[in-house]
């Protein structure tokens, strides 16, 4: 806050943008580099989306998810678990955001097991440098130490593991479920899983009677050349975390996707008192679901997640070029996400204190690119729908700022 309001700092006011650019206030264009923080899918101002938007909002913005519904959540829940194979994600739970997606998550599958006449299992397994968001109980779930290390007095335990060699030494008897970003960690500074990971959990849930939790919030919606990281390796979780691109990244909404077994659980009279008591006031907000609607129907009429695959290659091409510049320790990439690591050149990381990562992005600025780093790891996550031309510009862009800042002022 202080470097941001010290009277010499010029904050970076966003006035428009369309397709994957981004206007300033003064009129300078920039690539949506990070997507608006990964929410962004088919560009904005995407006439389609905005189209469905609108025509919502003149009818009605927003009416109460208690004890009534809408016509757009309705055909979005049908369309969502539309997605899976049938019979696996068959259940609905809307709410605002990838953080509220978790702790959806997590209450249901503590309720799950309640219901379910296992009331002890109450214990959570994560991975270390996991992320599923801000609010207490994702937090709680979270293993980014900086990220969660000042309000740990609030948090619930959660056993935390590596890898998955650490499972064998798991006693899973009071574990409710098991949380995990599929394919790839995303804040952690997109640090990649191995293959068959999902598999293997997948197994070992079953095996030991624990509900499997997938954060896609990030991975959702074809950033990992995928409609959802999942099919990647044809696993199913039993609860399925989805925000962020599931508006097209136009509105705040959040789903999470439960199985017909856990949906059961909940079933009973009144006075047995299974209900979920969890709900948000904009639950099911109309306006998100018409936006979401459309971005599926983008999906499909554009074919979005066919020429992905062209653009996926092409970035790959791309960053292969910057291995040659000797700051760039490491690049790692998971379909449309990316992360360029930079280090001195003797491969010693620089000190966090003196935030290179942010100061290349802030000189990518200059040259026509916005994004945000995560420590030192410079993240490329553009809208699916940039140009190959944008994408060599962007890359281009981070490869000038990389040798700017680290060539000249680092070494
Ligand atoms: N889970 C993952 C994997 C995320 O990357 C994020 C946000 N970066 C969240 C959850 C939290 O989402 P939100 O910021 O919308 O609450």
């Amino acid at each position: 806050m202080k470097a941001w309001c010290a009277p010499e700092h010029q904050p970076l006011i966003l006035v428009e943008g369309e397709g994957a650019v981004l206007r300033d206030i003064a009129g300078r264009d920039y690539i949506d580099g990070n997507s608006s923080i990964w929410t962004n899918i088919h560009g904005h101002r995407h006439p389609k989306i905005h189209a469905a938007i609108k025509r919502q909002l003149d009818r009605v913005a927003h009416v109460s998810f208690l004890g009534s519904t809408n016509v757009p959540a309705i055909e979005l829940a049908e369309q969502l678990a539309g997605c899976f194979p049938p019979r696996t994600l068959t259940r609905v739970f809307y709410s605002d955001d990838g953080s509220t997606a978790v702790e959806v998550a997590a209450k249901m599958a503590l309720q799950y097991w309640q219901l379910s006449g296992q009331p002890a299992k109450t214990r959570f397994l994560a991975f270390e440098k996991a992320y599923h968001g801000d609010t207490t109980g994702a937090a709680s779930l979270g293993g980014m130490e900086m990220f969660t290390r000042r309000f740990s007095a609030i948090h619930f335990p959660v056993q935390r593991i590596a890898d998955l060699q650490a499972l064998s030494s798991v006693d899973a008897s009071l574990l409710a479920a098991v949380i995990i970003e599929p394919l790839v960690q995303g804040a952690a500074g997109i640090q990649l899983w191995p293959q068959n990971m999902l598999k293997v959990l997948r197994t070992w849930c079953d095996a030991n009677r624990v509900l499997l939790i997938f954060d896609e919030v990030l991975t959702g919606f074809g950033r990992t050349g995928r409609l959802f990281a999942c099919e990647h390796e044809s696993v199913v979780p039993d609860l399925l975390c989805l925000a962020k691109g599931l508006s097209g990244g136009c509105l705040p909404l959040a789903a999470t996707l439960a199985t017909e077994n856990v949906y059961e659980a909940f079933l009973g009279e009144f006075h047995e008192l299974k209900t979920f008591f969890y709900g948000h006031s904009y639950c099911g907000n109309p306006l998100g679901c018409a936006a979401a609607l459309a971005s599926l129907q983008v999906f499909r009429e554009e074919e979005t997640l066919k020429t992905l695959s062209a653009k996926i290659s092409l970035l790959r091409d791309e960053l292969h070029g910057l291995r040659a510049l000797p700051n760039v320790a490491e690049i790692r990439q998971c379909g449309f996400i990316a992360g360029i690591e930079i280090r001195k050149a003797t491969g010693e990381p620089f000190p966090w204190q003196n935030q290179t990562g942010a100061r290349v992005c802030l000189a990518a600025r200059s040259h026509g690119l916005l994004t945000r780093p995560i420590l030192d790891t410079i993240i490329l996550i553009p809208p699916l729908c940039i140009t190959q031309d944008q994408l060599i510009r962007a890359v281009e862009a981070i490869r000038r700022s990389i040798r700017e800042v680290c060539e000249q002022h680092e070494n």
